[in-house]
């Protein structure tokens, strides 16, 4: 027995001394000590040797040189962490890796384009709530009371006060711009809306628009076309052509839809323009005299014109989306295809 203590002696010096460089040799000194075919295990099997009135004796010494070689070996078992994090040997003046930005929602991008066309031609935004009243939605604008836009179906009303409601467009906006505003107006007005709509892949109950106003002395329709060409040959390429539609709006007369060449096919005809060579992309006029009347602006003396334009339909042209559903569902795969601006 006195052989083993001594042996023990001559082993803990070993570890004592044992300071390991690299992952390896903590792992060589694993084996030879603490694995089942090890040192430590081995020495614990001379106790049966032992005479029994010596055994606790002989145990105890067992036990600290057991936990000597394990504490040892967790003093450096960072060692083994490292290299199995890879992180061993980092260099730490590399620049970090740079953080992976997110993505503009396409929403975005048509939106920002078309603000920034109109605020080259001198155009501010303007913004106004979500939840408007009945007189800046409607009946500001010429909307009579039975008009079928006021029916409830296209209308989210609020429960607590039947005069409030979610705006059903951004025209709202430029109600308030017009009691407000000194002359001349120029304005446009993007914005989330709502109507009260079955969900599908061609409608929603909330999308966005902008919206337009110039109001000063002598505007005419040729002002109006004037800017809407130049909106087209910025926001769809020089080639682009337009044409006016006659159409109904009770807040402009003349009220017109103007459609824009097919920027799909450049006019031949595709499956997206339904083989016309045009598709339609906003709806404008002359503010009516009544809606000018109603803000408090003498129509005798100014006149200007309105357009709006829906950004989800401008969107699906452009990149060919052909369900509406996708812009609100928050689906990495779809948002990330946007990364370039439009
Ligand atoms: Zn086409």
């Amino acid at each position: 027995m006195e052989q083993i203590v001594q042996q023990i002696e001559a082993y803990k010096q070993e570890i004592s001394a044992f300071e390991p460089k690299n992952a390896d040799e903590l792992e060589q000194y694993r084996i030879k000590f603490l694995g089942t075919k090890g040192i430590v295990k081995a020495i614990f099997g001379e106790m049966k040797q032992v005479p029994n009135e010596r055994k606790k004796e002989f145990g105890q010494i067992l036990n600290a040189f057991k936990q000597l070689a394990e504490e040892r070996y967790e003093t450096f078992a960072h060692l083994k962490d490292a290299a199995a994090s890879g992180t061993n040997d980092i260099d730490y003046t590399l620049p970090a890796e740079p953080h992976r930005l997110g993505t503009r929602h396409p929403i975005s991008i048509v939106r920002n384009k078309i603000i920034r066309i109109f605020e080259r031609l001198g155009f501010t935004i303007a913004e106004g709530p979500e939840i408007e009243d009945d007189w800046h939605n409607f009946t500001a604008l010429n909307l009579p009371e039975n008009h079928p836009a006021r029916d409830m179906t296209d209308t989210f009303y609020i429960n607590q006060n039947p005069d409030w409601l979610l705006r059903t467009h951004t025209s709202s906006v430029q109600v308030r711009a017009m009691e407000n505003s000194k002359m001349p107006i120029r304005i446009i007005c993007p914005g989330r809306v709502y109507r009260n709509e079955t969900i599908s892949a061609r409608a929603h109950c909330f999308f966005h628009q902008v919206e337009g106003l110039y109001i000063a002395e002598n505007v005419s329709f040729a002002d109006l076309k004037q800017t809407l060409y130049h909106f087209v040959k910025e926001m769809f390429g020089e080639n682009s052509e337009v044409r006016f539609r006659p159409s109904y709006f009770p807040f402009t007369e003349p009220s017109a839809e103007m459609d824009v060449t097919c920027f799909i096919c450049g006019g031949k005809g595709c499956s997206v323009c339904k083989h016309t060579g045009w598709v339609e992309i906003l709806g404008c006029g002359m503010v009516h005299p009544e809606v000018l009347r109603n803000c408090g602006i003498d129509p005798e003396k100014y006149t200007g014109f309105a357009f709006g334009m829906g950004i989800e339909r401008i969107t699906m042209l452009k990149y060919q989306i052909k369900d509406l559903r996708l812009f609100s569902e928050n689906d990495q795969r779809f948002l990330k295809q946007f990364e370039t601006a439009l």
